[in-house]
């Protein structure tokens, strides 16, 4: 019998509104009557790309899969690194049972033995971009036949600049199936991500983007049909996160500066702290370091958000029950209230405007996941019903539904198959 073929586009911070936008498409039309669209996903905690995108090929929370941040720790460098997560993926699944497997750009597979076409997601600069990429797992042949005739593209942009490095990625992705027409394929660009930090959620630049993804998921198609294989694969195009906009943003750790868990020199650098706190963008965790500290940080959260607001917060047990939390020591979880972005920094003002200027970008993630704009998927080809719609759905479902679709059954996850969508 002939082998499926999937192939998992993540088209970063894109939201349903997006697919509004583009609902006049003929390929959205397409979708719409012949395929599947879920509007929103729940995605995990943090709502950041690297977290999203392990739970979106493992079906398991942060808690499982071990990636919990998108950086080292302490460090601004990615978890770019296959080995960061714990438990198997729907590519080692996949090869596991036989299918070839590529990857263009999906965070957190490089060195992935079980990638055999890889090109790896990493943030190097144009000059020492294809030693990286040989260094984590990408063969000479693909460096030869995809790599090296698209490089061109990142010419004076670097492979950061966007929308240069999504074109980068989108059109390495339409030669990998011309070339290699593998069984599975993952793909993640981010210019719209990119434009949504830069822009806001909505915007002229933003939809353009979202005209842009269109011409390139055409592409995509485009090429599957180019080797004959329309009618043989599932084709996925969803998202990791959405973003919300920013327009005021408060900094509750100033509440702890203010009762004297913290504090600064005249710089603003901390001299001492009976509190920590540390960010993932728009929310904050923090930790009281001794027991009286705990009792006064108690005391500061409740009083904050009665006198001024603009936060939300949890109790480790309660936030790891919500959230499924990895492994972090903190007491308090710090979120926004889905109205202010949360700020870290223990100094400035409580509230600020983004009119002010303090704040620079317009659009951010990193929030519990029911807050802000949402992410989204769309789906078509032999394995999914035609013109289905539903409204949500958890990210972690979506891997062991597409593993099923490849007639697998992924052990131990936390998510289960959506049959709903499935024929
Ligand atoms: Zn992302």
């Amino acid at each position: 019998m002939k082998k499926r073929k999937l192939i998992i586009l993540s088209a970063d911070a894109m939201i349903p509104e997006d697919v509004e936008y583009l609902m006049d498409k003929p390929f959205v039309q397409k979708i719409m009557n012949e395929g599947v669209w879920i509007r929103t996903l729940k995605t995990v905690y943090p709502a950041n790309t690297y977290p999203c995108h392990a739970s979106m090929i493992t079906g398991c929370y942060p808690n499982k899969t071990g990636v919990d941040t998108n950086f080292y720790d302490g460090t601004h460098t990615w978890r770019a690194e296959r080995d960061n997560i714990k438990v198997k993926t729907l590519i080692d699944y996949a090869k596991a049972n036989g299918y070839t497997t590529a990857n263009v750009y999906w965070p957190v597979l490089g060195d992935d033995t079980s990638i055999d076409y890889n090109i790896p997601e990493y943030f190097a600069t144009y000059d020492n971009l294809i030693d990286t990429f040989k260094a984590h797992g990408t063969s000479d042949d693909v460096i030869d036949k995809i790599v090296k005739p698209n490089m061109h593209i990142l010419d004076g942009n670097d492979n950061e600049g966007e929308p240069y490095a999504g074109d980068f990625i989108y059109k390495c992705a339409v030669d990998m199936i011309l070339k290699y027409n593998p069984d599975v394929l993952l793909i993640h660009p981010c210019p719209l991500d990119s434009m949504r930090h830069k822009k806001g959620v909505f915007s002229d630049e933003v939809n353009k983007e979202a005209l842009r993804t269109y011409d390139w998921v055409t592409k995509l198609y485009d090429a599957v049909c180019a080797v004959g294989e329309e009618d043989n694969t599932d084709f996925v195009w969803m998202s990791d996160h959405g973003q919300m906009t920013v327009t005021y943003w408060t900094r509750p750790v100033t509440l702890f500066t203010d009762a004297g868990l913290i504090t600064l020199d005249k710089d603003n650098n901390i001299i001492s702290q009976r509190v920590k706190a540390w960010k993932f963008n728009s929310s904050v965790l923090v930790k009281a370091l001794d027991d009286e500290a705990r009792v006064l940080a108690d005391k500061v959260l409740a009083d904050g958000l009665k006198n001024k607001g603009g936060y939300v917060y949890y109790n480790k047990e309660e936030a790891t029950k919500l959230f499924h939390l990895a492994d972090y020591d903190f007491d308090y979880f710090i979120d926004s209230d889905n109205f202010y972005s949360i700020g870290w920094e223990p100094w400035g003002n409580y509230f600020s405007s983004i009119a002010e200027g303090v704040v620079k970008v317009l659009g951010t993630h990193g929030h519990s996941p029911e807050i802000g704009y949402q992410p989204t998927f769309l789906a078509i080809g032999p394995d999914f019903k035609k013109g289905f719609k539903m409204n949500r759905t958890e990210t972690v479902n979506i891997p062991v539904t597409l593993a099923k679709c490849l007639g697998i059954t992924m052990e131990d996850r936390d998510g289960v198959v959506v049959e709903e969508i499935l024929k």
